[in-house]
């Protein structure tokens, strides 16, 4: 058993250096990437009888970012170049839904279908700041309690993070930059709240994260300050609505989309303290192709 536990450790420690060097996976933070996130802890079990004392013994060489899904065995992916979008499919096989998918996302939000539909009742409280660079984005791990429901369904908010430009484009503009809020329901299915930030006004709400960003990759962190993503919402909240995927590799279809139709706002130096350490981290918008976008119409 000492023997096994040793090799335990080191073939953790080793994927948790990972091809990347980083924790990756942004949306892919959150659950669906199970295959990687989960791959650390799993991976090491390559004598599965034996798996469940040893890895507990092992977790303690895994993140803490980590055993939260940022998976640290994703492949390398980038935003240009030989590992950028364009070749996303192609990194990895766990990556193929990245080239092969039919649901992808972002999406340009244009030519939505309008409806009357059921609102996104938001049950958001304050959370510790639990803040991390994953090197893709800037990432919020969020406490549990807080969720949104949608026809009476319960998706609770993991994690929220960032991308500037945005990747949801409304008539082919992006805006600055884009909150995603990542929600995910028992079943581990996602709903991703997308909020557009143009700039203008400094938003006061992202204070938390803004005053720590964390300017070299690292793992979680608590900034002992709480936030609050109900102060990110827009006062209006219609949304457009549609079915697509993570942003990030690996891509994973089925996630239901809410983005605001309504932008908030962030300062220019807000902007800039962001883009000085991510830069550009949108994919490129997707087709939309047999899907529907709907366009709730009614506050
Ligand atoms: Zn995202």
């Amino acid at each position: 058993m000492r023997t096994r536990s040793t090799l335990t450790l080191i073939a953790a420690a080793a994927l948790a250096l990972g091809a990347c060097g980083a924790p990756a996976a942004e949306d892919a933070a959150a659950p669906p990437a199970d295959q990687a996130a989960e791959a650390p802890a799993e991976a090491p079990a390559e004598a599965p009888a034996e798996a469940p004392a040893e890895p507990t013994a092992a977790m303690p060489e895994a993140t803490a970012a980590e055993a939260e899904g940022d998976a640290h065995a994703t492949p390398h992916f980038a935003y240009e170049g030989e590992a950028g979008p364009e070749h996303w499919g192609e990194l990895d096989t766990t990556f193929a839904t990245c080239a092969s998918g039919t649901e992808q996302s972002p999406i340009d939000l244009t030519q939505a279908t309008s409806e009357d539909l059921a609102n996104i009742a938001f049950h958001y409280q304050p959370s510790d700041t639990r803040i991390l660079n994953n090197g893709h984005t800037i990432q919020v791990n969020y406490d549990a309690g807080s969720y949104i429901e949608v026809d009476g369904h319960r998706y609770d908010l993991d994690q929220f993070h960032f991308h500037a430009p945005s990747e949801h484009t409304i008539g082919g503009q992006p805006a600055a930059a884009e909150l995603h809020l990542v929600h995910k329901d028992a079943a581990k299915k996602l709903a991703v709240v997308g909020v557009l930030l143009e700039e203008g006004e400094a938003n006061t709400a992202l204070a938390p994260v803004w005053d720590h960003l964390p300017a070299e990759e690292s793992p979680e962190t608590s900034v002992g300050v709480d936030v609050d993503a109900a102060a990110f919402l827009p006062a209006e909240q219609t949304t457009y609505r549609y079915r697509g995927s993570l942003t990030t590799p690996p891509c994973t279809e089925g996630v239901s989309w809410f983005v605001m139709t309504t932008p908030v706002t962030l300062s220019a130096e807000q902007l800039e303290a962001f883009t000085a350490i991510i830069e550009a981290n949108n994919r490129p918008v997707q087709p939309l192709g047999a899907r529907e976008l709907d366009l709730d119409s009614t506050p």
